[in-house]
């Protein structure tokens, strides 16, 4: 039986699907570091359990060879991309109405922690992940009428979004950012550029921020921003790739618009209110970047300690060494811590608690391994780990992203200093 995300859990309880026959008995504190997507975490939900076998499923079609290639031609992985929406895991979160399954950040980070570590490392979730938590704005802040007409070809894999905030001139400095749209009426005209635009050469709809009231107009600089979700109108909007360190099958661009017309039935929420509505999904998204970032993490340690096992120097296998061994043992550790704090951070998410500190931290400690985990596997290969035949110098390049995007590690120890430690505003 092929089971689609959606209803899936509500169908497995109380049924013997194989899914549910998961032994906890045999369940052990950890699986070995060598073996594929180790399932068996024991502080992990059954639901949770069941999201990494169905993925996992998924992403075994797609071996480490499918995403040495996409990267080498920076092709869009269309064929998973397909599959996820196919078998309903594209509205992961989503409201069921609109055909999402309605899960939890919990279990969306289990999702894209899958993906990563199945070897499509941020490259595969990348791929998706716009369309898991990305719209969060017109489920929360949406009319009826723009979730009929937003979330479903979304979630069936018809629609595909990018995202317009970061800019070149302003950075992470968001609340300056100098796009802008003119309130006509009927409709809105967009002028103005962004940077960085994940999957814009392959995306038809965009989620926007813009200023309606410019800066030395209003009375706090949070307000003035408006949010639009609309068609990427390439006659209105030009845009260019950007060639980058890594995850080459998942372009980035820059993009211009100028008079570009945008019905006022795309504007999400208040005018003016934009900021307060794209917050609301931060923390979750930081979530499940860490989540991509441990599996790749995770992906690179398996096969440091595959290679270490099988290459053999001074007539021994290199990881009986304690110079290769014990740098690999440090990795699973602080693999393994990150990924109980971000975890944590995910329940208390999922429990309605606001969630910044362990959102930011955990982000930033799983990046911080997965990038040592990646460059350990490297330095374990010797000179293969610079062939790309062995793929962790992919992984290496890719582990790079999740410490720069969606936020900074300076602006997460910023927030930790001010926001936890109570120490003064350093801007
Ligand atoms: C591959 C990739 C994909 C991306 N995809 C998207 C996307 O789809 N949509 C989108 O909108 N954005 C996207 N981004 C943008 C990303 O979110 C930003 O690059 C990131 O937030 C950093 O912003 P910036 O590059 O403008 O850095 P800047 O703001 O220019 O900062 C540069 C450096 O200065 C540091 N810095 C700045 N201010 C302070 C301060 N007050 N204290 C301490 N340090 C400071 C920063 O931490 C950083 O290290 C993507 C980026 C990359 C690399």
């Amino acid at each position: 039986m092929r089971l689609r995300a959606v209803g899936q859990l509500a169908l497995l309880k109380g049924c013997s699907h194989p899914l549910t026959r998961v032994s906890y008995a045999r369940r052990t504190l950890h699986a070995k570091a060598t073996e594929f997507l180790q399932n068996n975490q024991p502080d992990w939900t059954e639901s949770m359990h069941e999201v990494r076998e169905a993925i996992s499923k998924i992403c075994s079609k797609y071996p480490d060879e499918y995403w040495l290639e996409k990267d080498n031609k920076h092709e869009f992985p269309q064929d998973l991309h397909r599959d996820m929406a196919n078998d309903g895991w594209l509205g992961i979160c989503m409201p069921q109405e609109y055909g999402g399954s309605e899960l939890g950040i919990s279990e969306a980070t289990v999702m894209m922690q899958t993906i990563s570590e199945s070897g499509a490392g941020m490259a595969g979730a990348s791929s998706v992940h716009m369309n898991i938590f990305g719209l969060e704005p017109v489920v929360k802040f949406g009319t009826t009428a723009q979730k009929e007409r937003m979330l479903a070809p979304l979630i069936q894999g018809k629609e595909k979004p990018c995202f317009g905030v970061t800019e070149p001139n302003t950075g992470l400095d968001t609340l300056k950012l100098q796009s802008s749209a003119r309130n006509m009426g009927d409709h809105y005209i967009l002028n103005g550029s962004k940077i960085w635009t994940s999957t814009a050469q392959v995306a038809n709809k965009i989620l926007i921020l813009v200023r309606t009231t410019p800066l030395d107009q209003v009375t706090k600089p949070t307000h003035g921003l408006s949010l639009f979700y609309t068609d990427l109108d390439r006659t209105a909007v030009k845009v260019t790739e950007i060639p980058k360190l890594g995850r080459s099958a998942v372009d980035s661009n820059v993009i211009f618009f100028e008079n570009w017309k945008v019905p006022k039935e795309d504007l999400i929420g208040e005018e003016g209110n934009g900021f307060k509505i794209i917050m609301h999904g931060m923390n979750a998204e930081r979530i499940l970047v860490g989540g991509e970032a441990l599996g790749l993490g995770y992906a690179a340690l398996r096969r440091a300690c595959i290679y270490a096992q099988e290459r053999s120097v001074f007539g021994r296998p290199i990881g009986k060494n304690q110079g290769i061994q014990h740098p690999l043992a440090d990795s699973w550790m602080k693999l393994e811590a990150a990924r109980l704090m971000l975890y944590q951070a995910a329940r208390m998410y999922d429990q309605g608690h606001s969630t910044g500190e362990y959102a930011n931290a955990g982000k930033f400690l799983a990046a911080e391994a997965a990038f040592e985990a990646c460059e350990r596997a490297v330095l374990t290969h010797g000179g293969m780990g610079y062939a790309k035949e062995y793929h962790v110098e992919r992984y290496l390049r890719e582990a790079m992203l999740p410490r720069i995007a969606p936020i900074s590690r300076e602006l997460i120890y910023n927030y930790i200093g001010e926001r936890v430690l109570g120490l003064a505003k350093s801007y």
